[in-house]
């Protein structure tokens, strides 16, 4: 199935440069592991990175280390690029609400962060997956039929689809897809027949928009932080 929803190039290039908050980091970084085609970009980003880089980087090694040092780490360099990873290792299972789950490289590897489910308003279910320096991300369960109030956001929120389908008002967004909403975007993301596994990160808490939702701005630091 294609993907049709990809972080920007400017996005990727932030992420190959190491400019990222720890949580974007990871939420791109999962995106990178289920799509070829943002693979080849920021493997193309790093090594222009790299070239851009790499003679002011010998100059100076030459200065302080010998050159076997030099030569061992520009090896580990080299074999830490995107161009080497290998996108499908061995990959940890997920279970919740009788479902299984696939987790992609990136996201196994900090499968230990993952903390407890809990259920929210709705077919609505959330863990927090929280990363070393305290950046948070989440993942999100949307059972069928699962519909998250019309909110706004007021910083940008990533959301990726590890599995399954969801849809705001403006599209459907499936495996892989990788929707970034800046803070003047209202949307309400639902699911129809099929459940869906996001993994989202946002800057600032939710903030509710319509009708009785209104109501659960109080607790959206709760809900979603
Ligand atoms: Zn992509």
């Amino acid at each position: 199935m294609m993907i049709k929803s990809h972080p920007g190039e400017g996005l990727l290039y932030q992420y190959a440069s190491g400019d990222l908050s720890a949580a974007m980091t990871l939420v791109v970084g999962t995106h990178i592991d289920m799509c070829k085609a943002c693979r080849q970009t920021v493997c193309e980003i790093e090594q222009k990175l790299c070239e851009e880089n790499l003679d002011t980087l010998v100059s100076v090694a030459s200065t302080t280390m010998s050159k076997s040092q030099c030569d061992q780490m520009l090896e580990a360099i080299f074999a830490s690029s995107a161009c080497n990873k290998q996108a499908h290792q061995p990959n940890e299972m997920l279970s919740l609400e009788g479902r299984r789950f696939t987790l992609p490289r990136t996201l196994a590897h900090n499968s230990h962060r993952i903390g407890e489910w809990s259920k929210l308003v709705g077919k609505l279910w959330r863990a927090p997956l929280t990363l070393d320096n305290g950046n948070q991300t989440n993942l999100i369960y949307m059972a069928p039929g699962a519909k998250l109030p019309e909110h706004t956001h007021k910083g940008k929120e990533a959301t990726l689809v590890i599995d399954g389908v969801f849809n705001d008002e403006q599209s459907e967004y499936r495996d892989g897809d990788f929707i970034l909403l800046d803070p003047s975007r209202t949307h309400t993301p639902e699911t129809q027949d099929e459940d869906c596994l996001t993994l989202a990160t946002l800057d600032a808490p939710l903030h509710f928009t319509s009708g009785i939702s209104r109501l659960l701005n109080p607790f959206s630091q709760l809900f979603f932080r």
